[in-house]
């Protein structure tokens, strides 16, 4: 039934809470260490705030729905969630395929720590990820490759895994559920930071784990358990706050994207553009095959760093932060964090601001 719906439908039926008269329609933070225990201890109930609680059910419930899992597990960022799964994964002796093109930081979680394991971490750009993949114990995807924007070919890569007997993970973040639902794509699990477009306002960090595995994901809960990397109650229910209007929010970042997407290879100043939307993009054939929306980011390559210095400072919209999927437009140059890109590369985050305003502006303050 949920799959008939719109992206703001699902949205805001992801957060209603249950109907009780007299009750919150909006329910409050439980910000609690520990509960009041009944006396007979077979009774599973919340007991310690790293173990369950209220304000975590019912984010997870809507992450759930939003990724057509069974169930979500909540996490204290995008971070705790790979790494958590990664953990429980990858075991010594096996092969573990992470992106070459996608987030830096699971790549080095992976060379510096899970390395030293005894897995062997082979890295492969999103286009050698099905090649990479054929004698892999667990795969981690990317897709769209954050910040390249390639786009990997999630059903074709789920089926080799699933043939192989591998276990194919997939990093949503930047498609995010309203983008694509890689569980129904054949993915054993979804990985994401909630960090950015989910909740969209630039004030928290958050990430989840989705799959139907329940073995896994029992394993996974343990793991939380153990390493304390949980999500803090307010901002769990700050997220939850945010997921009713992220559909929302995310129809408008992607509709700003794909027109200021061509805008932007228009203009004179611009050297290349990567955007999964526009139709002479290398990954449009596969993107419009899996992805219901193409996401609010840009890649773009302008001449040199100081050329991405001076279209924020000309811009009277655009601030440069690191991260994405804000309401602001906000504008990253890569190289500065170490990504093998050139030095005018910048990934370009759309906000939600209106997109006549937004286009005129960047092509004026573009030159
Ligand atoms: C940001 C990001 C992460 C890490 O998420 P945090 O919430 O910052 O820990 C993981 N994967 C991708 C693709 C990201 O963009």
């Amino acid at each position: 039934m949920d799959g008939q719906y719109g992206d703001s439908t699902r949205s805001v039926k992801s957060v209603a809470s249950e109907v009780v008269p007299g009750q919150a329609v909006a329910p409050s933070p439980v910000p609690a260490s520990t509960f009041h225990l009944s006396s007979d201890p077979s009774d599973l109930q919340d007991s310690y705030g790293r173990s369950s609680n209220p304000t975590w059910r019912h984010l997870e419930s809507a992450l759930a729905q939003l990724e057509g899992a069974p169930s979500a597990l909540a996490f204290g960022s995008g971070m705790a969630a790979i790494t958590s799964v990664l953990r429980v994964l990858a075991k010594p002796g096996h092969k573990l395929v992470v992106p070459a093109d996608g987030y830096y930081q699971v790549r080095r979680y992976a060379s510096e720590y899970l390395a030293g394991q005894g897995v062997t971490v082979v890295t492969a750009a999103s286009g050698e990820m099905c090649a990479a993949s054929a004698d892999a114990d667990v795969v981690l995807a990317e897709s769209p490759a954050n910040p390249g924007l390639d786009v990997v070919d999630l059903h074709h890569l789920a089926l080799q895994c699933r043939s192989r007997g591998a276990t194919l993970v997939v990093d949503n973040t930047t498609a995010t559920p309203f983008g694509q639902q890689p569980l129904s794509l054949g993915a054993d699990v979804v990985v994401a930071s909630a960090t950015k477009a989910l909740s969209g306002h630039s004030d928290l960090l958050a990430g989840y784990v989705a799959s139907a595995h329940t073995d896994l994901m029992a394993k996974v809960e343990r793991e939380r358990l153990h390493s304390g990397a949980i999500l803090g109650a307010f901002e769990a229910w700050l997220l939850s706050r945010s997921l009713g209007t992220a559909g929302l929010r995310f129809e408008r970042q992607c509709h700003n994207a794909a027109a200021l997407a061509v805008a932007l290879r228009a203009h004179h100043a611009v050297r290349a553009v990567r955007y999964p939307g526009l139709p002479d993009d290398p990954a449009h054939r596969i993107a419009c095959a899996q992805m219901k929306r193409f996401g609010g980011l840009i890649a773009v390559e302008l001449a040199d760093a100081a050329a991405v210095h001076r279209l924020v400072e000309r811009s009277a919209l655009l601030i440069a932060s690191t991260s994405f999927g804000g309401i602001h437009t906000s504008v990253d140059r890569r190289a500065r964090w170490g990504d093998d890109v050139s030095d005018g590369f910048a990934r370009i985050s759309l906000g939600i601001e209106d997109t006549d305003d937004l286009v005129a502006d960047i092509e004026h303050a573009l030159g």
